[in-house]
């Protein structure tokens, strides 16, 4: 009797050790929908999502399973009851038509709207994570979401600073189509799509100002506004490098 006690409680122990081991991991499923059927195979052919989860599965150590739903009626949002982030597919044809407005040509449409929904679901991991690590964050969470897909792009993507540029052009857009600000626009959880543009521009210019001296100039950042740009970026990176901890590959 006593041995099967003994080989019980082993078994627990190992099974605690297993789990405790063990690590979760982000996939990816895109819903049937007929609707949809083009989109989702675009979206499919197109793997930027797909490429990205293989990305997040690489630098981090997830505590628990994330599951990314392309297709879904709500969002792009993450649902922390379930561990999941849901993308519609007429969020992304939202963006491709809103692209082909100021440009007629297909690949160029495409591209703005890759770039935008990977920063997108950088965004929703950002939620995620702060979620699992039980990440403090004082402030607008939003805000912190944006900031991590800035530097997730910027500091893991060749074409990084490309696809921020897209992300914010995309902020910029939704801020001209909005028109009039209303109260709910102020007490909204997210910052006013113009705020986020302009955040992400100094993000880009912050992250290399030799490099992206006329992004500065374009933007008609000041002389302080600049080193704003470069001193916030940095601790922007700092901050989440130490409130990721051991969740991040070094
Ligand atoms: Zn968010």
């Amino acid at each position: 009797m006593n041995r099967v006690i003994t080989a019980c409680a082993l078994c627990a122990l190992l099974l605690i050790n297993t789990s405790a081991v063990a690590r979760g991991v982000a996939s990816i499923v895109y819903e049937d929908d007929t609707d949809y059927a083009d989109v989702r195979e675009l979206m499919m052919h197109e793997a930027i999502l797909d490429d990205a989860v293989e990305f997040i599965n690489e630098i981090f150590t997830l505590e628990r399973d994330i599951e990314i739903v392309v297709g879904t009626d709500d969002g792009p949002l993450y649902d922390p009851a379930i561990s999941t982030i849901q993308i519609p597919y007429f969020f992304y044809t939202e963006i491709v038509e809103r692209y082909r407005q100021i440009d007629s040509r297909e690949i160029e449409q495409l591209e703005f709207a890759d770039d935008a929904i990977l920063h997108t679901l950088f965004h929703e991991i950002a939620h995620a994570l702060t979620d699992q690590l039980e990440i403090p964050i004082v402030g607008k969470e939003e805000d912190a979401a944006d900031g991590l897909a800035s530097v997730l792009l910027l500091e893991y993507y060749e074409d990084g600073a490309e696809m921020a540029r897209n992300a914010a052009e995309l902020f910029a857009m939704e801020g001209e189509e909005r028109g009039e600000l209303s109260k709910e626009d102020f007490w909204d959880e997210h910052s006013l799509d113009e705020q986020r543009y302009f955040s992400t521009m100094c993000q880009i210019y912050g992250s290399d100002p030799e490099k992206y001296t006329a992004l500065g100039d374009e933007m008609e950042f000041t002389e302080d506004r600049r080193e704003i740009c470069v001193e916030t970026y940095q601790r922007l990176v700092d901050d989440w490098i130490t409130l990721l901890g051991g969740a991040l590959a070094e």
